[in-house]
């Protein structure tokens, strides 16, 4: 075996924790569980394109209303044992009462899964409805990050929110909440997309204030369409910004210089950030490689040693 191999095995086997322990900037990309086997192979096209650059993990992501579950543990799996990646699993509190959510948390550790990131989820049909816990279930992340713990020896990630957590009632409850997931045992955070540098930062700064040193890796997302200024307002509440909008808008017949401009965008963003302290990006990549290879590329990052 080459020494390169055998040295990206021991990597693999780390958990987040200890690979953002290391000091290094942590790169990493998100996927989501496919649900046919068209999309299948389209996620693993974009995952082995993913893989030739080195990132420090990638994450799959848990179906809204808790639907992929299946499709989540098969792809972690895949990638665990497939590829050189280090995965993530997500797993949402939605529909799924305690005994289920060992069940799938035991799953992922047969699968040699370490890396957990324990969100909420969002209520099944309309994400920004009433939350409705499942009555044998858990309510809140922070339950789900002390059920995981309580599992095994298992890295444990968070969700953290730029513009404040669309139902928190103000930013000290939502920074609150935050630091008790952390307190309870995350490991690391990853954010909501966002488009203006200045509101991670100001969560960033909230949170260490709090007194928390938990890493916090910014969430990106670039505009690759003009369907998804829409899509973005309705998933995430992230502020689009308005001159972006229009930018777009006024390209919106010409898709490659719709997609040029939000990867264009992005990669300013990215930059932005990088000039501060960041523990690292993570890149939304809707299991499409491409968009998000090319700010990589832009940022120099392929090159990385
Ligand atoms: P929580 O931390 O539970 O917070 C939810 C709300 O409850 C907040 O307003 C919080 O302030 C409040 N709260 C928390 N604790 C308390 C308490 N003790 N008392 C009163 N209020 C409280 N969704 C999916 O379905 N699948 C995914 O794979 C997925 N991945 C994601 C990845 C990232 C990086 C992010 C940022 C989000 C992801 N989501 C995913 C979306 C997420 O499930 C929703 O945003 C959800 O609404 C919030 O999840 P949370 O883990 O932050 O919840």
């Amino acid at each position: 075996m080459a020494l390169g191999t055998a040295s990206t095995r021991t990597d693999r086997a780390r958990t987040v924790r200890e690979l953002l322990a290391s000091g290094k900037r942590s790169y990493s990309f998100e996927f989501a569980a496919p649900k046919t086997e068209k999309g299948e192979r389209t996620l693993w096209n974009a995952i082995r394109r993913i893989e030739a650059v080195a990132p420090t993990f990638v994450s799959v992501t848990y179906g809204a209303g808790g639907s992929s579950r299946e499709g989540t543990v098969r792809a972690t799996e895949r990638i665990a044992t497939e590829t050189t990646l280090t995965p993530v699993a997500h797993l949402t509190a939605v529909n799924h009462s305690t005994a289920e959510l060992r069940n799938v948390i035991g799953q992922y550790a047969d699968a040699g899964i370490r890396n957990m990131l324990a969100v909420r989820g969002d209520p099944p049909g309309d994400p920004m409805g009433e939350w409705v816990r499942h009555p044998e279930g858990v309510r809140y992340a922070v339950d789900l990050v002390r059920l995981i713990k309580e599992s095994g020896d298992f890295c444990v990630g968070v969700a953290a929110f730029p513009e404040m957590h669309p139902r928190s009632v103000d930013w000290d409850t939502d920074v609150r909440h935050f630091v008790d997931k952390c307190k309870a045992g995350a490991d690391f955070a990853i954010t909501q997309m966002f488009f203006y540098p200045e509101d991670y930062f100001r969560l960033r700064d909230r949170v260490a204030a709090a007194g928390c040193e938990t890493p916090i890796i910014p969430e990106i997302m670039p505009v690759t369409n003009v369907r998804q200024i829409e899509r973005f307002a309705q998933l995430s509440n992230a502020t689009f910004p308005p001159e972006l909008a229009d930018r777009i808008l006024a390209v919106q017949d010409d898709p490659a210089a719709v997609r040029s401009i939000g990867i264009e965008y992005a990669t300013e963003l990215c930059s932005r950030l990088m000039a501060e302290e960041i523990p690292g990006l993570h890149f939304i990549t809707l299991n499409h490689s491409t968009a998000t290879l090319e700010i990589y590329e832009n940022l120099g990052l392929h090159q990385r040693p």
